[in-house]
């Protein structure tokens, strides 16, 4: 190397590195940069928006990013959920752990933890705990709210977002200065809503939600909470429009910002759930871990069976059933708890 070319990447390397095009956004600087690398983040749920999100935050340098993610890769998945490939889906992975793999071949230099659970009551203070900001990437009233809960009860910043068809909506929600998720969503939604399944939901639109909530989490995480945007911003991106809409005040009332009463933390077991869109029910009731490898071979001869250390997945002639080492499974096939049950309970007991 001439002397010539050793002074070119001297002189350059500080302009170079992995942060300089964030660190010279002058907002940011180093200095934003520096508190970037010592906070945590919590992505829930690794589907489209959390892809978006965990993809953004890494690449950001974050420098603890926490995935909870309780489903495993489709083929079905791919069209939106960045992170994930054809790989992924043949083989069934876990969305959390395929999102750890991707996201550290793209920053090994962050901490990054796949947590493949269904965030409830029992699990809530293990994984939110210690959270500078949390990121919503679920697909259901019940689990934003106890995220609310949560989040309102320590004083963590978290932010809402949701999109189906071509529509999609983001909010931050900062206690004990805006509204709370339930201030502004005091019921859940009546009636049937569109899913992702009967209304569809197209790429462009959950990445801008996503990455709308990736941008004021690191505002967040950057010690630039003044700068976050206090709106509700929503966007058509088929037929418009985008706007920002003013958040309502808090509610004096609100039982959980106003009164805080935690109730969701407090909730005892889940009933089984259908997922939104899947033709599947979760399973959740209680905790009981499962031995895969001892299942796999009581299950062999009674159907397909496939285990890797994360999952097993079991096909008989109607359903699919998978499941995960904390005995939670995902019964394919029906949109019936009570059905989804006694598959349950006839491949693994009572
Ligand atoms: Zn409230």
């Amino acid at each position: 190397m001439s002397p010539d070319a050793i002074r070119l990447q001297t002189v350059s390397e500080p302009h170079n590195n992995r942060y300089s095009r964030q660190t010279r956004f002058s907002p940011l600087g180093p200095e934003g940069q520096e508190r970037l690398g010592r906070a945590t983040a919590v992505v829930v749920g690794c589907g489209a928006l959390g892809t978006v999100q965990a993809g953004l935050l890494a690449r950001a340098g974050v420098g603890t990013l926490r995935l909870v993610d309780r489903d495993y890769v489709e083929v079905s998945n791919l069209q939106r959920q960045v992170l994930y490939t054809e790989a992924d889906a043949e083989v069934a992975l876990p969305k959390a752990e395929a999102a750890r793999r991707h996201l550290l071949a793209a920053n090994s230099n962050i901490a990054i933890e796949a947590h493949i659970s269904d965030l409830d009551a029992g699990n809530v203070e293990e994984l939110l705990g210690g959270a500078d900001v949390i990121l919503d990437g679920t697909d259901n009233f019940e689990t934003r709210l106890l995220i609310n809960d949560f989040a309102v009860r320590d004083g963590v910043p978290w932010i809402y977002g949701a999109a189906v068809s071509a529509y999609g909506i983001a909010m931050p929600v900062l206690p004990g200065d805006s509204a709370c998720f339930r201030c502004v969503y005091p019921e859940p939604p009546a009636g049937a809503q569109p899913t992702c399944e009967t209304a569809g939901v197209l790429g462009p639109v959950t990445s801008v939600i996503g990455s709308v909530q990736a941008m004021e989490a690191i505002k967040i995480l950057a010690g630039r909470t003044g700068s976050v945007r206090r709106k509700i911003f929503t966007a058509d991106l088929w037929a418009g429009p985008v706007r920002e809409v003013s958040m309502p005040s808090r509610n004096i009332d609100c039982p959980t910002c106003g009164r805080r009463e935690f109730v969701c933390l407090t909730s005892t077991n889940r009933a089984p759930v259908s997922l939104c869109g899947r033709n599947a029910v979760q399973i959740h009731e209680r905790r009981r871990p499962v031995d895969l490898v001892a299942l796999a071979g009581s299950l062999a001869g009674l159907g397909t069976v496939r285990a890797n250390e994360f999952a097993l997945r079991f096909q008989d002639l109607q359903y699919e059933l998978t499941v995960f080492p904390d005995g939670r499974a995902i019964i394919k096939g029906t949109t019936d708890p009570g059905i989804a049950r006694s598959v349950y309970s006839r491949y693994l007991g009572n």
